[in-house]
């Protein structure tokens, strides 16, 4: 299934390229570059997926989840080489003429990239970021087709104007993936829903909690250490079962990963 993703991706990356370098239109040279960008995002956010799914072990104790923002910085260095190759392009071109080839393979990368999402929405699990990511190469097909038709039959600049919004847009997604990116490295605090169900699943066991401290790892992943108040007479054995209750319980129902201690 992934093979056929990757191949029908490709197909349409070279329907575009094809169309761009042979009949004229550089917003369809422009759509293109990002869809090559596009496939080498698939590849290396797959690659570095299963890598972060990888059990914790001795020089990762706390679990290889991060390791999915490498999936975002490749995802950033790939669109941002492409947005600079477009740039280059877009200075350097002069009066041009647009064919209604163009617009004909414009439509013809548009349908293959139809068949991408569909593929990507029936594997599901991950995949179905990468073709919410796609569905966007589909919104720049529609502007492509539009922008070479008008191109092709009116004036070259429609094209160009076409060229430099979906550049612009190149730039764009960069920096939504660079903030993506720079949420999770920066220990972002949980949502005020999923503190309150800590509190909940701790108040059920008679303890409360005095001090929650915890960084998001990956959606539905959190860590780090929570502050419980417990009473002067507690029995000793029977707190040590309570912990690992709550340790267990946050752990398997909350994706919470944190270290309790205790105080008076
Ligand atoms: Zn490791």
């Amino acid at each position: 299934m992934l093979a056929v993703l990757v191949v029908l991706a490709l197909i349409g990356g070279l329907l575009k390229i094809i169309g761009g370098v042979l009949y004229g239109s550089r917003s369809l040279l422009v759509d293109a570059l990002t869809s090559f960008a596009n496939i080498a995002a698939l590849l290396f956010t797959i690659y570095y997926y299963k890598l972060s799914i990888m059990p914790p072990d001795a020089d990762h104790p706390f679990g290889h989840y991060r390791l999915g923002i490498a999936g975002k910085i490749t995802v950033m260095i790939s669109y941002s080489f492409v947005a600079g190759v477009a740039l280059a392009e877009l200075l350097t071109t002069t009066t041009y003429t647009v064919s209604l080839y163009s617009v004909y393979f414009a439509i013809l990368g548009f349908i293959v990239y139809l068949g991408v999402v569909v593929i990507a929405r029936v594997i599901g699990g991950i995949f179905k970021t990468y073709s919410a990511f796609t569905v966007s190469e589909l919104i720049e097909s529609v502007v492509v087709t539009l922008a070479a038709l008008g191109g092709a039959i009116v004036n070259y600049i429609i094209d160009y104007i076409g060229a430099v919004i979906l550049t612009l847009y190149i730039f764009y997604e960069v920096r939504e993936t660079f903030s993506e990116a720079v949420t999770v490295i920066s220990d972002t605090a949980p949502s005020n829903k999923l503190i309150m169900q800590i509190n909940e699943v701790i108040g059920k066991y008679g303890l409360k909690v005095s001090r929650i401290r915890l960084r998001f790892l990956e959606p539905g992943r959190y860590h780090g250490d929570i502050k419980v108040n417990i009473p002067r007479d507690i029995d000793i054995d029977k707190l040590i079962e309570t912990l690992r209750s709550i340790k267990r319980e946050l752990y398997e129902e909350l994706g919470v990963d944190a270290s309790i201690e205790i105080e008076f």
